[in-house]
């Protein structure tokens, strides 16, 4: 999609710091981390957010979460616990219209989430 910053990333139109990359699945740094790990794994394919995953999509959303899953082992995070978070809608504060997994972990965490 044209305008959007995370297809933009996706395409390596604009800088980022991608730390994986598949025919279907790019992962890269958050620009304002909230943890000392905080990915954001992405679908190539546009997706507002996972109100848009359909039947289609079942292979992608499974190679997303194992991409993540895979990742916070790399990451060292695994073990200790992390924290996978898809904000979707303006009442959770999803400022970005493409389809993300926040893979956030390194440090300890509260709950209920702010
Ligand atoms: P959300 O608020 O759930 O939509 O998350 C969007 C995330 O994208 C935020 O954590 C931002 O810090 C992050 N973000 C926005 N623009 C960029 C960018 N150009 N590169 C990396 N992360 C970004």
């Amino acid at each position: 999609m044209a305008d959007c910053i995370f297809c933009k990333i996706a395409n390596h139109e604009i800088e980022s710091r991608i730390v994986y990359e598949s025919e279907d699945v790019v992962a890269f740094q958050d620009a304002n981390p909230q943890a000392p790990v905080h990915l954001l794994i992405i679908p190539r394919k546009h997706l507002e957010s996972v109100q848009d995953l359909g039947a289609e999509d079942a292979d992608l959303a499974l190679r997303l979460l194992q991409t993540a899953a895979r990742l916070a082992r790399e990451q060292g995070i695994a073990e200790r616990g992390f924290r996978l978070v898809a904000n979707a809608g303006a009442e959770a504060g999803q400022s970005v219209p493409h389809l993300h997994f926040h893979l956030l972990g390194g440090r300890a965490m509260s709950w209920p989430p702010g």
